[in-house]
């Protein structure tokens, strides 16, 4: 065995700042803006939501750099950095010339990425002087990490969890309540528009729109409470910059650099989070590596989207954000890669597809179970049903690489890993998943009805 596989980063190695890629674009992403007024959403605007720290961040297009607090760093060391590990038992079984690697995100406790957004929201919430957090989470992964962020800094957390996904994932509200987390099952009876949403529909499976307006609403209707998201905003995709800035320096000590990065698609995080520093060095240095988002095809924002503004929730709460959207009264298909049914993608990755900096593709359902189970019989890692989107799309240029015979650097973010998703595995296994394609007509629908 002289083939090296697994890159780690000493303490001193790990990054002391995260890279802010709003700096370096040559077409700044859209700012957001107040629904009412028109106008763009200033830091005190949107401070009465977030964390002022997480706000000046949001809009910050000037400074590349943002230091990570001392504080939160420490946080990062007790799991950081995480393994880049090349594939090649994959390589081997799709007998391709490419050389495949990925970071690993799963193996912290929490499971994803997530947690590495989750310790700065909450820092910046307590040091404002906050005692309650809330959130949404489809899947969980986010609810999870944020219910534990919020115990190691003391407040409160508060999660309205996706109905369909609670009813789908019972294990997930526990782990957010074995954290401390109050968990309610959304659309709820308890904010005014998740009564608003059950009266219309009394059966609404819930979705992460719906979800964020009754944690929108139980914040700005509680003294210091404040609302914290897992994705889509630049400054989550900020703080998911570590991943990519690790893997910066870990793919120099492989000695190779990646022609392709792919990530799997919700709202933009942990692709942004795996691809934004080495994006860099095409903005600055002539490197023309590739970006690929790979979304499921059941809510396809990137690849059948408009763009435009557009809300971030079910009821409205949201500023318009400028994004790559379905609509956002979109019910997305009860699919199992519960973290990427969203029915928007965040400003930059918005940005970066109308100027060509990034491509999508959009994943069947079935072909990212295929892929997660070759990935597992291989790599012996279980992935997300999120994360074998990417895989799908891994499995996909490695194979045009041996058609060509190129000998290219594949890079992907595995941003966690499928052990509490084992029921979406059962069901694959028993040929009981189906493929979700939504027509023509639903987007449009959905669209005219914004
Ligand atoms: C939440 C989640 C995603 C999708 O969210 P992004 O913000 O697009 O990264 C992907 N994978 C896992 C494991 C998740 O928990």
């Amino acid at each position: 065995m002289s083939k090296q596989k697994r890159y780690f980063l000493t303490e001193d190695d790990l990054p002391t700042h995260w890279y802010n890629v709003q700096a370096d674009m040559p077409n700044k992403p859209g700012k957001m803006v107040n629904p009412v007024t028109k106008k763009e959403m200033t830091v005190d605007d949107l401070s009465h939501v977030f964390a002022r720290e997480c706000c000046v961040q949001e809009l910050d297009q000037e400074h590349p750099w943002i230091e990570i607090p001392a504080e939160v760093r420490e946080m990062y060391k007790s799991y950081r950095c995480t393994p880049l590990v090349r594939a090649y038992a994959l390589e081997k079984a799709l007998g391709t010339p490419a050389h495949i690697y990925f970071k690993n995100e799963s193996v912290n406790p929490l499971g994803s990425h997530k947690i590495n957004s989750a310790l700065p929201q909450c820092y910046y919430c307590k040091q404002e002087g906050t005692t309650n957090v809330t959130t949404e989470t489809g899947a969980g992964q986010w609810g999870a990490a944020l219910s534990y962020a919020a115990k190691l800094f003391g407040l409160e957390a508060a999660v309205f969890q996706v109905k369909i996904s609670m009813q789908q994932k019972p294990y997930r509200s526990s782990i957010m309540r074995t954290f401390g987390a109050v968990v309610e099952g959304s659309p709820s009876m308890s904010t005014k528009a998740g009564r608003r949403i059950l009266t219309e529909n009394p059966l609404h499976p819930g979705s992460l729109g719906t979800a964020i307006s009754e944690a929108i609403e139980l914040a700005t209707s509680t003294s210091h409470c404040k609302y914290t998201l897992g994705s889509v905003l630049n400054h989550v995709t900020l703080h998911q910059t570590i991943i990519g800035l690790e893997a910066e320096k870990q793919m120099a000590l492989a000695g190779e650099y990646p022609d392709i990065v792919i990530g799997c698609f919700g709202g933009g995080s942990n692709f942004g989070g795996i691809s934004m520093p080495f994006l860099r060095h095409n903005f600055l240095d002539g490197k023309k590596t590739q970006f690929i988002a790979a979304e499921p095809e059941s809510c396809p924002k990137l690849t059948r989207g408009k763009f435009g503004l557009d809300f971030g929730d079910e009821a409205g709460y949201t500023p318009l954000i400028p994004m790559l959207s379905i609509g956002h009264k979109f019910k997305p298909a009860n699919i199992h890669a519960g973290g990427l049914r969203y029915h928007g993608s965040g400003a930059i990755v918005a940005e970066l597809v109308r100027d060509g900096f990034v491509t999508a593709v959009d994943i069947p359902q079935l072909e990212s179970f295929e892929a997660s189970i070759l990935f597992a019989r291989t790599e012996g890692i279980i992935p997300a049903p999120e994360s074998g989107h990417a895989i799908a799309e891994v499995i996909r240029e490695a194979q045009k690489c041996k058609e060509s015979g190129e000998e290219k650097v594949i890079l992907f973010n595995l941003s966690g890993h499928g052990l509490i998703d084992m029921t979406a595995y059962e069901a694959y296994l028993h040929g009981d998943l189906q493929n979700f394609k939504v027509s023509e007509e639903e987007i449009a629908f959905n669209l005219r009805e914004n």
